[in-house]
């Protein structure tokens, strides 16, 4: 196989406290790769500025005239990580073969990078990092994203365990990726959708070394809805068969006091009637609140909205936007 072009596709939201310790670790990294003929000097590391409100992009544009193999990419507003990710696999799929995508706090190892680039060349298409454990995550992350996996697996989604957004991805798996044109992505999931030749490295993951996390409970909470109800319909299919069960309880119970009634023996029940007010009353909001959820999500994806807007480009050697 000839020798790719490699992008690394790195979303960065207000990340000024560990950008310029990454941006060194991982152009030692690529440039390793270089000099050992893995993969081309047209490789670069691709930052993705997602709408900062903090000096990245001042920090980015600086990298860029520091050494060609920086370039970057601005987006006008936040998208939010996995459009910052698209945004960054459509500007580097035109300029590559092979492209990987991950965080900019160095959580996922980078030491992992070689693996990826060799299973690429013994011909997979996609390379998926898997954390070998997760003891440096703190004990709520981890078990909240171990019964976000179960879930999903339960409601059939196909996802890859403990696979964050670390992967490898050749030319023609992107081509695909960026070929399901939905507004909502859920990246994780998608992926395996493609079907192209896939294996898995496992590495160890490390603590954020500087700044926090840009996912608090709130947008993870906001992700894991949005994984759902982007790949899965079960929870349309749950709700209907709570109505119907709910609906064959009423009945019985129905019968069962009319029963009672003809026999004389009904008893003031207005505690059992508040009660099967309160429940109904609250599964019914619950059903309406899920429902809600499709259509807004159908109303989105019919608008067509661009899911991401680039405002400037910087690849040394290319023309720039
Ligand atoms: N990120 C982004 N846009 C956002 C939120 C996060 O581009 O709206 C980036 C962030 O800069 C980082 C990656 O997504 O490179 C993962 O975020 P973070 O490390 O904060 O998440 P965690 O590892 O805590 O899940
Ligand atoms: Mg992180």
């Amino acid at each position: 196989m000839q020798t790719p072009t490699l992008y690394l596709v790195i979303p960065c939201y207000n990340e000024q406290e560990v950008l310029p310790i990454t941006a060194a670790k991982i152009l030692e990294k690529l440039e390793s790769l270089v000099s050992r003929g893995k993969i081309t000097d047209n490789s670069r590391i691709l930052f993705v500025d997602d709408g900062s409100k903090d000096p990245t992009w001042r920090i980015l544009d600086d990298l860029t005239k520091t050494n060609p193999h920086f370039a970057a990419v601005k987006l006008a507003r936040n998208a939010g990580h996995q459009n910052a990710l698209l945004a960054g696999l459509t500007t580097a799929v035109e300029l590559s073969d092979v492209m990987i995508s991950m965080d900019a706090d160095l959580q996922d190892d980078i030491g992992a990078i070689d693996a990826f680039v060799d299973k690429y060349l013994e011909g997979f298409d996609v390379v998926y990092g898997v954390r070998s454990t997760r003891k440096k995550d703190t004990f709520f992350k981890r078990n909240t994203a171990l019964m976000f996996y179960k879930l999903m697996q339960s409601m059939g989604v196909d996802m890859v365990y403990n696979h964050a957004d670390y992967r490898l991805m050749s030319k023609r798996a992107v081509v695909e990726l960026l070929g399901y044109r939905e507004v909502n992505v859920f990246l994780r999931g998608l992926v395996p959708m493609i079907g192209f030749p896939s294996c898995s490295v496992s590495y160890e993951r490390n603590e954020r070394f500087a700044g926090e996390s840009k996912y608090p409970l709130a947008k993870m909470i906001a992700f894991a809805i949005q994984g759902i109800t982007s790949l899965s319909v079960q929870p349309i299919r749950m709700i209907t068969t709570v109505g119907v069960i709910s609906f064959c309880a009423s009945i019985a119970s129905l019968l069962y006091y009319l029963a009672l009634y003809f026999m004389d023996r009904t008893v003031p029940g207005w505690a059992t009637v508040v009660i099967s007010i309160w429940l109904l009353g609250g599964l019914q909001l619950l059903s309406i609140g899920i429902i809600g959820e499709y259509i807004a999500k159908t109303y989105l994806e019919t608008k067509h909205r661009p899911r991401f807007i680039i405002e400037s480009t910087i690849i040394s050697g290319e023309k720039s936007a």
